[in-house]
């Protein structure tokens, strides 16, 4: 039986940071409303969709509502959804459901009602504890209210909580994101996603470039290796470029992306991989209020996609995992072009298969594409 993950979209934010490419609408109360009613019906139709497949049961092992803003919706709403999920889906005992928050006010968001709900993990929206580098981030949230939104959390009994982090923002300091690390260190969190900033096209920050004090490529390669190091120091051990953990708190959901397991998105811009088939919705909610319907996306889950995800991960591309998938070995051919770039610390193989290093990771893309596709 293959568990299934399930991903909400909600695409709501009080405004739009500079820096963001996420598919979001400024906030209202009419459009959130058409928004649910929308919602509803899609959940109902995925879950008919999986149901009439009566050969292959799916259990739902995660739930992970993204955006935007997540919990614009309230906890009310939230409750309401993850209702519909419970009835229209069957729901692993252990399921794993994460709300992405923003940091906010004391007492603004009802943790207790939202554990109430179902909800058992916590992803904030933090990107920094430098007040300085907030406002430069276009944030409306200070240090203070991601510190009120953890403790609020804990107090109400959330074990799971995940922050991100920026890395390299305009005036970050090695100094001021060390103090940034200790500050995640102290609130005893789980998780941290730490993502070098950078520049989409289409955004603000895209536009002003020129303007920005942005570090070049060798002091961010710099940086990104000393966050990794004092991240691990610190007892967050990195399972992903981007991601890194206290034991057994990785995030299900986000590692089924990597593990190249199935996954409906429901909402705008929200893509899914399901039945080997990769779709998505347009980013647009009117779209999503009016005519809700997947855009095709062709197949997936191939050996080269699968290959292409896995070496993401610390672990790398591994043979076990790789037979048990597809039946045969990992490509010699991919073991070939691995070991050339061990030669330069890039990666580093073994009897079972190879793993890119930290080194590899400031050039992941081009390295991997070179692994998978090179001739
Ligand atoms: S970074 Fe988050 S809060 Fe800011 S615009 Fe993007 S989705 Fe909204």
């Amino acid at each position: 039986m293959n568990a299934l993950g399930v991903y909400i979209h909600v695409p709501f934010c009080l405004s739009k940071c500079p820096y963001c490419d996420f598919y979001s609408v400024n906030f209202t109360a009419e459009l959130l409303d058409k928004y649910m009613e929308s919602l509803r019906q899609e959940i109902k139709k995925w879950s008919d969709a999986v149901k009439s497949d009566s050969q292959n049961l799916r259990i739902v092992d995660t739930v992970y509502f993204g955006g935007g803003t997540p919990n614009l919706l309230g906890v009310k709403k939230i409750a309401e959804v993850l209702n519909l999920i419970k009835m229209d889906f069957t729901l692993a005992d252990d399921v794993e459901i994460t709300l992405e928050v923003n940091p906010t006010k004391f007492g603004k968001i009802d943790f207790a009602r939202l554990k109430e709900a179902g909800v058992n993990r916590l992803s904030v929206g933090m990107q920094s504890a430098n007040d300085k580098e907030l406002k430069l981030l276009g944030r409306t949230h200070n240090k203070q209210a991601t510190e009120y939104t953890v403790k609020d959390a804990q107090r109400a009994g959330f074990e799971n909580i995940s922050l991100d982090l920026m890395v390299c923002t305009p005036g970050q300091t090695k100094a001021s994101l060390l103090k940034s690390i200790d500050f995640c260190e102290k609130l005893k969190i789980q998780h941290i996603s730490a993502y070098l900033l950078k520049l989409e096209k289409g955004t603000e920050y895209y536009l002003n470039k020129d303007k920005l004090d942005l570090k070049d490529e060798n002091t961010q390669s710099e940086i990104y290796l000393f966050v990794c190091e004092e991240l691990e120091k610190r007892g967050f051990h990195q399972y992903e470029i981007s991601n890194f953990s206290t034991p057994n708190s990785q995030s299900k959901h986000n590692l089924k992306y990597w593990n190249a397991e199935e996954y409906i998105g429901i909402g705008p811009s929200a893509h899914s991989f399901l039945n080997g088939k990769r779709f998505f919705y347009a980013n647009s909610l009117n779209e999503f209020i009016n005519n809700p319907k997947t855009i095709d996306d062709g197949l997936g889950g191939d050996i080269k996609e699968y290959a292409m995800l896995q070496l993401r991960l610390s672990d790398g591309l591994r043979n076990t995992r790789f037979y048990e998938k597809f039946g045969v070995n990992i490509p010699q051919r991919y073991f070939h072009r691995a070991k050339l770039y061990e030669k330069y610390n890039l990666v580093k193989v073994s009897k079972d298969g190879f793993h890119l290093t930290k080194k590899g990771n400031l050039v992941s893309n081009s390295l991997i594409y070179k692994i998978i596709y090179d001739e």
